[in-house]
């Protein structure tokens, strides 16, 4: 690991009172989540169709036994635990220095932390909701349904609050994050390669004083960037010591 480098992240960190931080699928696959658009991704052993179809709201209206078999099997997973990266952010935040976390992850492990502002631009496994009656159900009480789950108060079709292919970011999630984005003094970006929407667009209304990228390839946005870590984030994270909480 290149020390320096993180020495300069603990200046930046050190320095900053509002920091955001923008996290992808790197972030995740430290705690052992795998990312289905990864080549070495493990979804397409099981099932005829790729992911991203199975994750279509057209397929989940076409064949919802189907798209809960995957969805079970592939995108709910409750051993997961937050990893180093996931630790550190909370205590950031808890610290007073940390603004909000705007994720694409679904897993809820920001959560799982102790994290409180967390913006998940692609919902959350975690929220399940009936579509007659609007109840709401953790991903546990899936995991012990079989086939298509249906409402224990109204018998309604559950869907998962999971931002799907074809349907659109909330209006909400997505209003607050560029909030928070565009009132960062320190936007730390991890874990992602920038280029599923709208990451790379959401970075742009950043206008701080750094821009920190941690990830263990290049991306497009490294010339942009202040300060570039080629790096697993969650060893990065580990190394920084939280500034003490202000008065
Ligand atoms: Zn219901």
């Amino acid at each position: 690991m290149d020390m320096e480098k993180v020495q300069q992240l603990q200046q930046k960190i050190n320095a900053a009172h509002r920091i955001v931080f923008f996290g992808g699928a790197g972030v995740s696959t430290e705690s052992g989540i795998p990312d289905f658009r990864s080549q070495d991704g493990l979804y397409h052993q099981q099932y005829d169709v790729p992911p991203e179809t199975i994750l279509s709201r057209t397929y989940f209206d076409r064949h919802p036994a189907e798209f809960y078999r995957f969805y079970r099997n592939k995108m709910i997973c409750l051993t997961a635990k937050p990893n180093a990266a996931h630790k550190k952010l909370a205590e950031l935040e808890q610290a007073g220095r940390l603004l909000a976390i705007v994720t694409q992850n679904i897993d809820g492990l920001h959560q799982m932390a102790g994290s409180r502002n967390v913006l998940e631009l692609h919902g959350s496994v975690h929220r399940n909701i009936c579509r007659s009656c609007g109840a709401v159900y953790d991903a546990e009480w899936v995991m012990m349904t079989n086939g298509i789950p249906h409402c224990d108060k109204c018998g309604g079709m559950v869907k998962p609050d999971v931002v799907l292919y074809e349907e659109s970011l909330s209006e909400d999630v997505l209003t607050r994050s560029i909030s928070a984005i565009a009132s960062a003094d320190l936007l730390i970006v991890g874990g992602t390669s920038l280029v599923v929407y709208p990451a790379a667009g959401l970075l742009r209304y950043f206008q701080g004083d750094s821009l920190v990228l941690i990830n263990r390839d290049a991306t497009q946005m490294d010339k942009m960037a202040d300060l570039c870590i080629r790096d697993a984030i969650g060893a990065v994270m580990e190394q920084i010591q939280v500034p003490e909480k202000e008065a």
